[in-house]
């Protein structure tokens, strides 16, 4: 049995006592000082990893106003303090060992949108693509563009001043500030704008901290306006953090947000901002041109730029294959064509143009391609374009270059690309012999690496691959980033061209030269104490603080070699998150991570419980504990004879004894196992596959609820059940037995059976069970037309009519239906964590379905999720056989003369449907979506996919009471909207039984299957 794991690192006395003091003041946000929240928000995207005393979510600005006040008592001087958004900086910028104050959980409402000035004022916790899809209605965007835009909070662009493509146009975040709302050290409120002189004298004459900052700001401006020319390049990524050079704007006026855009949550805590918003350009289109080297792309940028287009990015070969090899290269692979006799593809330019009518685009467009027909094929230039138009085929380009930059972190072996010099800007036309260079030096010390940026503002984004677990190269961070700071001060570049300084500020003081004195004295002017992001940009003056060293932070590398060889690779999935951060994504109508989403909490998804299995394997090490070698004990105990053990340890921990497995095991119950990570994470970390794996072991310690043994229990008991369907109905429907069941067991909203036995309607449609010697017996021409549908528990029970519905409609397309003999599947016990009885039962029904398999006849399921777990959940066992079991649409699309020609003798005329599929079908088999709409279009429909995300039932998630308010929360985010849009009225098909029942229960609609649809049709 796994160990109690109560050796934490236990909170500082102080912090504590400043958590109480927040607590006792009426802090309205959350406090937490809590091990989960802690190990979670100790890593961003970068290599670090630093373990914070407690982390707080304030509400509304006054909160911060509370904890800078408390903070700037003099019994808590030693408290630090670290804003943070998103969290997806990838050089520690928001990790801290004090206090992260994390932003985004509460304080992200868009407050006014002004259309017609062209300004918004949001909560600094309001996400970029958030903010710009509340903009689209009124034709508006917000322009800074990032990769991160999922995710990445709008408190956090301004802090590191973040820009992406489209940067010469659109410039930097700060281009688009109009005020700012920040909270100072000492709790006074402040709403910067640009001043004049007049309005400046008046605030300098205030006696607070308000005053004093505006005084030294504009001394230490007016005495080094020579230095601060001299010191800040003329780039287009110029310096950012502590911006002298632009203190007043090109009017003359004086503007405090130069300093704190930029500043990293160094100077203060920013609540509100104004931004400048610009229309959305009208006429838009990409030409995509292909290279057959890294270098030629390169080279050939500058060419491109003189034929005036918007925007030019690049990306290399390493980073486009990883693009391929992903779900979302089916969105964009048109526009990557691929002739055999062409050259491999080696490097891409993508070439945006932006105009206000169409000719002028067009005009703009023929330059360019005037240019490549004129050079094509010769040495080093292009062999092959396309060119896309309108911007919702462009954004999907830009969308799958923004994921490549998480793909690159799925690498194979253990040295995954990781950020350290990955963003650094040239001169433009210094980039080519730039790269030539920095690619030398990775190659000197035997680096992989992917590469990908901005060509038209010089910035390089490139990740090397190195295993941060191995000593040696760990040491090469210092290395190799010591030879890059060297090349850019030759190509006259930076080392942080795009995403801030971070633990990187150590270079700060050799590239600001002998104005770096003047920013410790800014930093002195804000915060004294050092107290905000220490060790940051620059250390207050006569401090004797010291800026970090990016060699002396605790890294994530030596927490992660704790950690023995098998159980990383027993566990290698949370071992490789890099926590870029995808799996935050904000979109309601994406399917990623609903837990996260409905509860905001980070724990609550695939990063955080991937970091809280990493800190549990270590704390597991700590106590000499193999989680490999508990497995195997664990399921040849005894159940009888570790149940004392397992009851005194619940006991235990219901009297309120600690056990950090107990916080991990909280993290793994708010999962719904609905395995979108697993296919839309960069990286691919399954969370359903470790976390039946910790459950296993955790229920060795502890004593399982009832309801789990009901729940995974249930599929074998079914068909028992269904030979008595009133009598299951009557005990599971009736209102009494309803409550009791939800206050005993925990259970809710239980379906009834359907009244009727499948085995009872077979006859009647002439259906026989599968066997391989009933097969045998067909000839040639009915084994040709036969099809075998593998039942599921649900469907076979509580949706007789569906599966009845489907074998109609096959039947009248022509098929011979056979219909495989019920076995368990065993995705419940997966789900739940009972591994022994999963693997068995697998092994039985692959036994069953390969014998059904080897008569050449297909085997297709009607559920998507039960049929998907023939390809996932039964293929990690890499002894087991594979059986190959189609999703219904999988094989029907293949069937087009049969659909053709049933349209035809049923004349079924022409309808518009709306798709609504299930979320594990739509992101582990994005493919076959294309072949419902393929199925409805030979039937002469037409059928749309929702953009949904999850539903909130995934299988028995929703029926368990513990998460009635989740699995509801989930589906008011996006199913409720469409379910009941009146335009959608009879129009719906639900692909899920998950779906349909949670349809029926929140909004008591009943959904039919697409196959009913077309059914129905012809009746
Ligand atoms: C895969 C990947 C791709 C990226 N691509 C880009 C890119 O194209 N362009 C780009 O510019 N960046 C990029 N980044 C870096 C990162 O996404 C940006 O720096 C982003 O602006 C950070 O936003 P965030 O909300 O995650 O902030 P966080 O990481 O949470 O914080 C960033 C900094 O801002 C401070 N901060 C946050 N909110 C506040 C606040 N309200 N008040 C005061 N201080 C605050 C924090 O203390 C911290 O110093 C990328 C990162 C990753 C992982
Ligand atoms: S779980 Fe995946 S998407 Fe989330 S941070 Fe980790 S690697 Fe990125
Ligand atoms: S399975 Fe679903 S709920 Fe669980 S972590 Fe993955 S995306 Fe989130």
């Amino acid at each position: 049995m796994i160990p109690r794991l109560d050796n934490l690192n236990p909170v500082q006395s102080l912090y504590l006592e400043f958590f109480n003091q927040l607590t006792a003041k009426g802090f309205a946000g959350d406090v937490n000082p809590d091990y989960a929240n802690r190990v979670v928000l100790a890593t961003d995207n970068s290599i670090y990893q630093v373990l914070p005393q407690g982390v707080v979510y304030p509400k509304q600005t006054s909160d911060l106003v509370m904890i800078a006040k408390l903070a700037s008592e003099a019994r808590f001087k030693d408290v630090v303090l670290a804003p943070r958004g998103g969290g997806t900086g990838t050089n520690g910028q928001s990790l801290t060992d004090g206090v992260v104050v994390d932003i985004s959980r509460h304080m992200n409402q868009i407050l006014e949108i002004n259309a017609e000035e062209g300004w918004v004022r949001v909560q600094t916790g309001v996400v970029k693509d958030q903010l710009n899809a509340a903009l689209k209605p009124h034709g508006l965007f917000f322009a800074p563009e990032l990769s991160t835009s999922n995710r990445a909070t709008i408190g956090g662009m301004i802090n590191t001043d973040a820009s992406g493509q489209g940067s010469c146009l659109y410039g930097k975040t700060r281009d688009h500030v109009l005020a700012l709302n920040s909270v100072f050290l000492d709790g006074s409120e402040w709403l910067s704008e640009p001043m004049t002189d007049a309005e400046l004298e008046a605030v300098k004459q205030r006696n607070d901290k308000v005053g004093e900052v505006h005084r030294l700001v504009d001394a230490i401006h007016s005495e080094n306006r020579a230095l601060i020319v001299d010191v800040f390049p003329p780039l287009n990524r110029c310096l950012t953090g502590y911006d002298l050079a632009h203190i007043r704007t090109e009017e003359g006026l004086f503007d405090l947000n130069s300093v704190l855009c930029g500043a990293e949550g160094s100077l203060a805590f920013i609540t509100e901002a104004k931004l400048n918003v610009l229309p959305i350009p009208e006429y838009a289109a990409l030409v995509n041109i292909k290279y057959a080297g890294f270098q030629d792309s390169l080279e050939d940028a500058k060419q491109i730029m003189g034929c005036g287009p918007t925007s030019v990015e690049t990306i290399d070969s390493k980073v486009l294959s990883l693009a391929m090899q992903d779900i979302v290269w089916q969105t964009v692979e048109d526009y990557f064509p691929q002739d055999a006799a062409e050259p491999e593809i080696k490097g891409i330019n993508l070439v945006e143009y932006t105009a206000a009518s169409q000719a002028e685009l067009e005009a703009g467009v023929a330059r360019l391609t005037a240019y490549l027909d004129e050079v094509n094929q010769q040495p080093a230039k292009s062999f092959g374009y396309s060119v896309v138009y309108g911007s919702a085929e462009i954004s999907k380009v830009w969308a799958m270059r923004k994921k490549a930059v998480g793909l690159l972190g799925n690498a194979k072996g253990q040295q995954r690309p990781i950020p350290f010099v990955e963003d650094t800007a040239v001169p433009p036309e210094n980039l080519a012999p730039f790269i030539a260079e920095f690619r030398a030096l990775l190659d000197q010390h035997g680096l992989a690496y992917g590469m990908f940026g901005h060509v038209d503002a010089g910035v390089l984004h490139v990740r090397p691959a190195m295993d941060m677990k191995d000593e040696v190269d760990e040491a090469l961070v210092r290395t190799v980033t010591d030879g890059v700071v060297a090349l850019t001060q030759k190509y006259n570049g930076l080392l942080w061209g795009e995403h801030g300084k971070g633990v990187r500020s150590e270079y700060a003081p050799a590239f600001f030269g002998e104005l770096y004195p003047q920013l410790q004295r800014l930093k002195a002017g804000f915060d004294p104490f050092n107290q905000l992001n220490p060790g940051k940009i620059a250390t207050p003056a006569d401090s004797g603080a010291e800026l970090l060293k990016i060699d002396e932070v605790p890294t994530r590398g030596q927490q992660d070699r704790l950690i023995p060889l098998a159980a990383r690779d027993e566990y290698s999935q949370a071992m490789f998150c890099n926590g870029n951060g995808a799996c935050y994504n904000y979109d309601p109508k994406d399917a990623m991570c609903p837990s996260w989403k409905v509860t905001r909490e980070r724990k609550h998804s695939p990063k955080g419980r991937s970091s809280l299995v990493r800190e549990w394997l270590k704390q597991l090490a700590e106590h000499n504990t193999d989680p490999v070698a508990e497995y195997h004990k664990v399921r040849a105990s005894n159940f009888l004879f570790t149940l004392p053990g397992r009851l005194l340890n619940t006991l235990s921990l219901k009297r309120g004894q600690y056990d950090f497995n107990h916080e991990v095991y909280e993290a793994m119950q708010g999962c719904l196992s609905c395995k979108s990570c697993v296919a839309q994470c960069p990286i691919k970390v399954n969370v359903p596959d470790f976390r039946a794996r910790f459950l296993e072991l955790y229920y060795g310690r502890y004593m399982r609820p009832v309801k789990d043994y009901l729940l995974a229990g249930l599929e074998p008991l079914l068909p028992a059940l269904a030979k008595w369907p009133g009598l299951y109905n009557a005990l599971t429907q009736r209102p009494a037995m309803r409550a009791a069941t939800a206050k005993l067991l925990g259970l809710i909203d239980n379906p009834a059976m359907s009244p009727e036995s499948l085995a009872g309607q077979l006859e009647a449609q002439a259906v026989e069970l599968a066997t391989v010697s009933g097969i045998a017996r067909l000839n040639q021409a009915d084994r040709v037309r036969s099809v075998i549908l593998v039942q599921d528990a649900f469907t076979s029970h509580f949706e007789v009519q569906l599966v009845l519905d489907v074998i109609e409609l096959l039947q009248r397309l022509g098929f011979n239906v056979l219909l495989a003999p019920f076995m368990p599947n065993g995705k419940p016990l997966h789900v739940h964590g009972f591994m022994k009885g999963f693997e068995k039962t697998a092994d039985r029904n692959t036994e069953m379905l390969k014998a059904l398999e080897s008569t050449g006849v297909p085997l297709v399921g009607i559920d998507p999720a039960m049929t998907l777990t023939y390809r996932q959940e039964y293929r990690d066992n890499p002894e087991r056989d594979q059986v190959e079991v189609q999703l219904l649409q999988e094989w029907l699309a293949g069937q087009s003369d049969a659909l053709k020609g049933y349209a035809a003798d049923y004349n079924l005329g022409a309808g518009e449907f709306v798709l609504l599929a299930h979320c594990t079908e739509k992101t582990s088999a994005a493919a076959s979506m294309k072949g419902w709409q393929q199925i409805f279009a030979d039937c002469g429909q037409t059928l749309t996919q929702a953009a949904t995300g999850c539903c909130g039932m995934s299988g028995t998630y929703g029926h368990e009471a513990e998460n009635a308010d989740t699995s509801a929360g989930i589906y008011k985010m996006s199913w409720s909207g469409v379910v009941n849009a009146p335009e959608n009225r009879d129009r719906l098909v639900a692909t899920g039984y998950s779906c349909r029942s949670q349809v029926k229960r929140q909004d008591q609609q009943q959904i039919p299957h697409p196959l009913q649809r077309l059914l129905y049709l012809s009746r």
